[in-house]
């Protein structure tokens, strides 16, 4: 399918709204039935048709068409946030008893999720380093059900093979979920490679200006009609069709700033390398990266995250430079037009760093603006930063 024609056409029918270009927001709760027969039905295929919109709703039925389609999986369901979606994926395949294997620092909320939530239900989870297929397999017990990906990983990006630890669960009949964030459906395909489930928050890129939530999960009907059935229906995190319509919006011109991303990135990273204060720059897209051949392997592009470790022993230093950025904006996620900066100082409190990280790491996110205005910017920061 042509990535112009999911983006501009999928889903979409113009005839059934007044041939208006943009889609309409369905803003309805519930749909009524004409007959007592027709709510039968309804009810019976409740998957399938507009009934309640705890449920479908014909404004996120246009936003889940087009994510299965860029994901090449049968369907897709919308939540009303990232995690929304990462809670339901995991969930549908656990019970008490059951075990995980999940990949060492993966976003914080997921790894609450891992390591506080599921314990409490009698799930069990282990944390294993995903650059090596083999501890998947290691760690796998007799009631494993679930190998839980995020490639690459939050903060400091290291990748798995998503290849060989789809072929580890195969063999033992284990679900593969993985959360594609990072990646946007069009830089990396997990389904192709043979994830099970693949997990978006669409926060980030798909909604792409920083005003809207949500998130998705792709995989094939048979799994996401489950979802849909039990955690989707129960838990209740549904996507609002204003929501579902914002996020259209942004979808539409995914491409365009991917791309645009990928190249302010490049020309950021490349200063940044030049710089006696910047020690490290955690990216799999350099060439010196140890898992630079499996990242082009497994990704179509680089994105717009990174993180640096500067060259300093000093807490304030750290602090001074990130105080003096102008123009990056402090704040968490990453996706939107403005470019962002996340210091792992910022875990410092009380007295305390709680955090695994050195405080010396931050996280940027390049977003829409020109390099020369963030590469000054980061200048004038550097030259605070030793004062
Ligand atoms: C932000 C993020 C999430 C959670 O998404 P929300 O929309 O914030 O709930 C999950 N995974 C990754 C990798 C993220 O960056």
């Amino acid at each position: 399918m042509d990535l112009s024609y999911i983006l501009n056409e999928l889903g979409e029918d113009r005839a059934a709204y007044f041939n208006a270009v943009a889609p309409p927001i369905i803003q309805t709760s519930n749909f009524a039935c004409k007959t007592v027969a027709d709510m039968r039905f309804m009810l019976q295929h409740e998957a399938e048709v507009d009934f309640y919109s705890r449920g479908n709703n014909p404004t996120v039925d246009i936003l889940e068409k087009k994510l299965a389609a860029l994901e090449g999986t049968e369907h897709a369901i919308a939540f009303g946030s990232g995690m929304g979606a990462v809670a339901a994926a995991v969930l549908s395949q656990v019970k008490a008893g059951d075990h995980v294997v999940c990949v060492n620092r993966p976003y914080i909320g997921t790894n609450k999720l891992m390591r506080y939530f599921l314990p409490r239900f009698g799930v069990e989870v282990t944390m294993v380093d995903g650059t090596q297929a083999a501890n998947f397999a290691q760690a796998t017990k007799e009631n494993t059900t679930l190998y839980y990906l995020e490639s690459p990983n939050s903060f400091t990006f290291e990748l798995q093979d998503i290849a060989q630890i789809v072929d580890i669960a195969r063999e033992r009949n284990i679900c593969t979920v993985i959360d594609n964030s990072f990646a946007t459906p069009l830089l990396q395909n997990p389904a192709a490679m043979g994830v099970d489930l693949v997990v978006h928050s669409a926060t980030k890129y798909i909604g792409g200006h920083s005003d809207v939530m949500g998130g998705i999960v792709c995989g094939s009907r048979e799994r996401i009609n489950r979802i849909f059935a039990a955690e989707y229906l129960t838990l209740g995190a549904v996507l609002s069709p204003h929501d579902a319509w914002l996020l259209l919006r942004g979808l539409r011109t995914l491409p365009l700033r991917m791309e645009r991303v990928a190249k302010t990135t490049r020309q950021v990273v490349a200063f940044l390398q030049r710089r006696e204060e910047v020690a490290e720059v955690l990216w799999p897209f350099l060439p010196e990266h140890p898992q630079y051949r499996l990242a082009r392997k497994q990704l179509r592009n680089n994105t717009g995250q990174f993180t640096v470790r500067l060259q300093t022993e000093s807490l304030a230093e750290v602090e001074r430079f990130c105080d003096s950025l102008q123009h990056f904006l402090m704040a968490a996620s990453w996706g939107g037009h403005e470019s962002l900066i996340y210091p792992a100082a910022a875990a410092y409190m009380e007295g305390k760093f709680r955090s695994s990280l050195p405080f010396t790491l931050i996280r940027f996110y390049i977003g829409l603006e020109d390099p020369e205005y963030l590469i000054r910017d980061l200048e004038q920061a550097f030259a605070r930063m030793k004062e």
